[in-house]
């Protein structure tokens, strides 16, 4: 990497980065895993998750011939199990048809996602732009960066960094780059985290940008009724429906995650 901020970044992670079970692959499938998983997921229950996962379904043919209902009981507590449907309806599609050049053409497949198994698993000098590594290009590269030389461990090391050192309220006094930063001493505390700027700069060729979605609190949201009606489906199979778990239920139908039966149960989706 010619860059000498990047390989100073690149050069902190070597000495600094967590142990994550995903950073040993570079396999498609368990990459591609691994980020869906990690998207709306904290690192930590991913991880656990990711190798638990691997272990029973350790290829893209083992997932397509599992049943969702399986898959979805596997997913359950990492939440949005949406993601598990995606993931199990696209390994079908790869087990019939291979995978596609434009992975953004399987369902759940964002730019992001393509652009993180484009860098991590097939390691092309596509960087994958997450909030943390936009935050990174905006704050220390607004000029974009090239990854060419490096481009898996530059794409890992600047993620990582824009987690923990260059975060919503930045550690300056740890950085590596603080020197010709343009944005240190400007930020501090929560300044930093309710001024942190957005995407004003170009992130440079190749980059692929994750859209930043704002949570609604999860306490008493129908998407907490949902979770827990979906985990008494799969825990039971067959649910009698309340009242008050109806519009819960028909979210979960018209997602394809659980069916009514002609008496109007909830069951399990196969
Ligand atoms: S000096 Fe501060 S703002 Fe600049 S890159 Fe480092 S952590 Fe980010």
């Amino acid at each position: 990497v010619r860059d000498p901020a990047v390989a100073a970044v690149i050069e902190w992670w070597s000495a600094n980065a967590r142990a994550l079970p995903w950073r040993a692959t570079r396999d498609v499938y368990a990459v591609w895993v691994s980020e869906v998983m990690s998207s709306q997921t904290t690192v930590a229950r991913s991880a656990a998750a990711w190798e638990r996962w691997m272990r029973r379904w350790p290829t893209v043919h083992a997932l397509a011939t599992a049943s969702l209902t399986d898959v979805l009981a596997e997913w359950h507590g990492l939440g949005y199990p949406r993601r598990a449907r995606d993931l199990h309806r696209s390994a079908r599609i790869v087990a019939a048809s291979g995978w596609p050049d434009d992975l953004t053409q399987l369902p759940g497949v964002g730019a992001y996602v393509a652009a993180a198994i484009r860098c991590f698993a097939l390691q092309e000098p596509v960087l994958p732009v997450d909030v943390n590594v936009r935050r990174v290009l905006d704050r220390r590269l607004p000029g974009g960066i090239d990854i060419a030389g490096d481009p898996w461990r530059a794409g890992q090391a600047i993620m990582e960094f824009g987690q923990r050192i260059c975060a919503a309220r930045p550690r300056c006094g740890e950085c590596p780059v603080s020197d010709g930063c343009p944005t240190v001493g400007a930020l501090g505390g929560a300044a930093a985290a309710r001024s942190a700027p957005r995407a004003r700069s170009a992130p440079g060729p190749g980059a692929a940008s994750l859209p930043v979605r704002r949570r609604r609190p999860y306490e008493g949201s129908v998407r907490q009724r949902r979770g827990r009606l979906l985990g008494r489906v799969l825990a039971e199979g067959v649910v009698e429906l309340a009242a008050d778990d109806r519009e819960a239920a028909r979210g979960l139908v018209a997602d394809g995650l659980a069916f009514l039966d002609d008496a109007g149960r909830l069951r399990t989706p196969d």
